[in-house]
């Protein structure tokens, strides 16, 4: 079976995605509640019982929401930083598997690197997954990018890579002065125009899936984050996918 990887759903308002090496399946951070989350498995053709692990990269409420009620009632293993599990935000996990930050580590079949990220967060890590040699980073939740986020991220396959906001459209959008701030701080999120500058360090004869994520429905478009990225990739071969609050994507296969 193919590296597979979807997502449940991606915004302010609760972020999941999965990937499946056909052996180990893992959800990335589950920011819904239970009744949203078996509905969006079942979307995905997924039952709780499918799911191996969850890997939480921080513990603000979109990312942690659900994981504490279907990390209990489905006897799920949950792995996490000591910042995020300290932050008391997730609640009692019967199978807790704390780590450090930067450590990497393997869950069943698949290698997992966990990246510290500058971010309003305790400690805060995204992550990259490798299996049969595919890796697929997701990399959302960041203010700007460091030189090890650019050395973690260089070799993968398919890439989830946050485009919240415009800076115009947030600067005259409807938040608080001291929001607008936070959002736009190095330890906020990443804008457009960052996002796509990324893209230049990865090794684009690697890439061959860009999935657009986190993206705000205040003080984004999808129209804008699609022509930036866009244009900074025109002439590579892969393809640009989008992932959205209400449905996410479907299962996006990463053949070698
Ligand atoms: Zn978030
Ligand atoms: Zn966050």
């Amino acid at each position: 079976m193919p590296v597979r990887f979807a997502s449940l759903g991606s915004g302010s308002k609760g972020n999941s995605a999965v990937f499946d090496d056909g052996v180990t399946r893992l959800l990335i951070d589950l920011g819904f509640s239970l009744k949203e989350t078996l509905a969006r498995l079942s979307r995905l053709r997924l039952s709780p019982e499918n799911i191996d692990g969850i890997l939480v990269t921080h513990e603000h409420a979109d990312h942690v929401h659900g994981v504490g009620v279907f990390a209990r009632k489905y006897h799920i293993p949950v792995f996490l930083t000591h910042g995020s599990y300290n932050s008391k935000q997730i609640g009692d996990i019967p199978v807790l598997k704390k780590i450090n930050c930067g450590q990497n580590f393997e869950v069943g079949s698949v290698e997992v690197q966990s990246v510290p990220v500058p971010h309003d967060a305790k400690e805060p890590c995204q992550y990259v997954l490798t299996s049969q040699n595919i890796s697929v980073g997701v990399l959302t939740d960041l203010g700007h990018i460091t030189q090890h986020v650019k050395a973690s991220y260089r070799n993968c396959d398919a890439l989830l890579l946050e485009f919240n906001h415009d800076l115009e459209m947030l600067r005259n959008g409807p938040y608080s002065d001291l929001l607008k701030r936070r959002i736009s701080s190095d330890f906020g999120h990443l804008n457009n125009l960052q996002a796509s500058e990324f893209l230049r360090n990865l090794d684009l004869d690697c890439l061959k899936h860009l999935v657009i994520s986190h993206l705000s429905e205040k003080n984004n478009s999808l129209n804008l984050a699609r022509a930036v990225a866009s244009k900074e990739l025109e002439g590579w071969d892969g393809l640009i996918s989008v992932a959205d609050q209400k449905s996410g994507f479907d299962w996006i296969n990463v053949a070698i």
